[in-house]
């Protein structure tokens, strides 16, 4: 490919709107473009490296048995009538009707189309056990759409989905799936950690997470480094606190707290410890009502947590300002729980606290020296709050906590589906049984997203060599002042690219300066640059771009070829091949 034939569509600026490295770098290196919120087109760059990333899941996918389909993104919503989650799902699924009235949703994932699928066209335990996938668009009317195409409404996913008469089946699918993510992660060439995770409104009884490493993920997970215990932080129970409530020394007393709505802020300002001081969060009860949740203010309420209690709506809302101005007469940064009737539960470190420091609901004003039932009632208490790297970890040792962008996720879903569904299959003695099965999804756009927060520098993204958009360009310097330059170019791209390598010539009449600061940009990791004064000596200046550093050498241009099949390996050939099957 030739670069003035190519949109190369890459930007100076820094993209205002973006918040991570993966989401102004895909900006800035032209591989996507916004639509609308959470909605982005995948421009040629972007579009080749997510091309890439469905090769390698597609061709684990096809080796371990799964057979390729493709389901419509527009579901029917009857379907989701009868497995129960056309209400469960909430706001995420896109709801509309057609010109007939008839209910319709934009699928956020397939278990009630490929549940349908199954119980009209497998009748007999002789065609099980069985996996489809699929890499296919979805649609989640996330309330929060974010970072790119990391947390996006529209993305691709690869789902698969497995069908059982006995759980051993069902098991060993789900060994080869795991196995089989493992490849995928471990072929694109990113460090990755599995974890035990919470099934959510998928459902199921056991699932597992895959998180690629990075400090900007969405998630925390927890594990120990005896390496038996790896699970996502939100499900870690925090242990109760041992040993008795010190007893109030202070007297409660206002003070002026002008300006300071956060924790630290009204720490640093009363020159207190965050940990003497109470977090109150007001969310949406279940009833309709506000309640409030305390907790330590060096603590982080636990979402799942806060919504397995009977008190909570959910999903989570916050209440928002109005709200609470409506409720607490104050805004949120002054909120506290002295003299507020309102449900409320106090995490159980939170209940440990004597002579704390709290919101007075007067804006400006915080209340010093509190203490339970003296100042204001204990509530009930519960665990509300995200464990902490160093406490102690359920198989002993003390627990580290690290960051993760969650990429794969995998479920045994058991028969919630089937059963709801009615998707029976008669077994060996002709007796009908519920289909038991598994689903297991990787966000495919998402992987781009995550191969770059782990792979980049302040000059451009640096992809893992399986994956980046083009392995090589050929940067001539002056080529149109040149014809011997000119002419070397030429026959160095076609002798290359019937090599079979995937070769990018940047033709542009540009400065040299600017076609480097592209090339880094975009993450080519191999560059050959051509110059009048290399070809006096038959050379040309090599340049390579990577994880572990810059290098810098040259070559012969007679030896060009050759040595280049030698350096980028079969994963630089624009190779069509089948992929492998068992
Ligand atoms: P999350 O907790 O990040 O919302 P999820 O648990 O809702 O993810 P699943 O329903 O298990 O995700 O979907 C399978 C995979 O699809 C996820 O592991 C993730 O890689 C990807 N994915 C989910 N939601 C999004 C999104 N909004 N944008 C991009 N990829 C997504
Ligand atoms: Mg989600």
């Amino acid at each position: 490919m030739r670069t003035s034939q190519l949109l190369l569509a890459t930007l100076r600026e820094e993209p205002a709107e973006a918040e991570t490295a993966s989401h102004r770098l895909m900006l800035r290196a032209g591989m996507v473009r916004r639509l609308a919120a959470g909605i982005y087109t995948w421009l040629p760059l972007g579009w080749r490296v997510l091309r890439k990333v469905e090769r390698i899941v597609r061709e684990e996918m096809d080796r371990i048995g799964g057979q390729e389909l493709l389901m419509p993104s527009v579901q029917p919503g009857e379907l989701w009538r009868e497995s129960g989650r056309w209400e469960e799902f909430g706001p995420e699924l896109l709801r509309f009707s057609d010109r007939h009235e008839r209910e319709f949703c934009l699928g956020p994932t397939h278990e009630e189309v490929i549940t349908d699928l199954v119980r009209r066209e497998i009748r007999s335990y002789k065609r099980l056990p069985v996996t489809f996938y699929q890499i296919q668009t979805k649609f989640r009317d996330e309330i929060r759409p974010r970072f790119g195409i990391m947390r996006a409404r529209e993305f691709l996913m690869k789902d698969a989905y497995s069908f059982h008469l006995d759980k051993e089946s069902l098991e060993e699918t789900y060994r080869a799936m795991y196995e089989a993510y493992e490849r995928i992660l471990s072929r694109i060439g990113l460090d990755f950690r599995v974890v035990e995770a919470d099934t959510g409104s998928i459902g199921g009884q056991l699932s597992h997470e895959f998180h690629v490493l990075a400090q900007s993920g969405e998630d925390r997970i927890a594990f120990n480094d005896h390496g038996d215990y790896a699970v996502n932080a939100e499900l870690v129970a925090c242990r109760s606190p041992t040993g008795e409530r010190a007893p109030p020394k202070q007297t409660m007393r206002a003070v002026s707290t002008p300006g300071r709505h956060t924790i630290a802020d009204v720490a640093t300002f009363l020159e207190v410890p965050a940990a003497a001081c109470l977090k109150s969060l007001l969310v949406e009860g279940r009833d309709g009502g506000l309640v409030m949740l305390v907790l330590r203010g060096d603590h982080e309420l636990n979402r799942l947590k806060a919504e397995r209690l009977d008190e909570v709506a959910t999903p989570l809302h916050f209440a928002g300002e109005a709200e609470i101005l409506e409720q607490a007469g104050c805004l949120p940064g002054s909120l506290g729980p002295v003299g507020l009737d309102l449900p409320m539960i106090a995490d159980c470190e939170a209940a440990c606290l004597a002579d704390f420091v709290c919101g007075a609901n007067r804006n400006g004003e915080h209340l010093v020296g509190v203490n339970w039932d003296r100042d204001v009632p204990l509530p009930r208490t519960a665990d509300l709050r995200f464990v902490t790297a160093g406490e102690p970890a359920p198989n002993g040792g003390p627990l580290r906590i690290e960051r993760g962008i969650e990429v794969g996720h995998i479920f045994q879903l058991g028969t919630k589906y089937s059963t709801a569904m009615n998707a029976v299959c008669l077994d060996r003695h002709g007796q009908a049984q519920p289909l038991i099965m598994g689903c297991y999804g990787i966000g495919v756009s998402r992987l781009v997203a995550a191969a770059i927060e782990q792979g980049h520098d302040e000059r451009g993204i640096l992809w893992p060599a399986s994956i980046s958009p083009y392995p090589l360009v050929l940067i001539p310097i002056q080529m149109h002042k040149s014809q011997r330059l000119r002419e070397a170019v030429e026959a160095l791209y076609r002798e290359l690219q019937e090599a079979g390598l995937d070769v990018l010539l940047d033709d542009r009449r540009e400065r040299p300066g600017v076609m480097y600061n592209d090339a880094e940009l975009v993450g080519i990791p191999h560059w050959l640059i051509f110059s009048e004064s290399g070809l006096d000596r038959g050379r040309l200046e090599y340049r390579r771009r990577g994880r572990d550093g810059d290098k810098r050498g040259e070559i012969a241009l007679r030896d060009a070829v050759t040595s280049l099949q030698r350096t980028l390996g079969p994963q630089a050939l624009a190779a069509r091949q089948a992929p492998a099957t068992t």
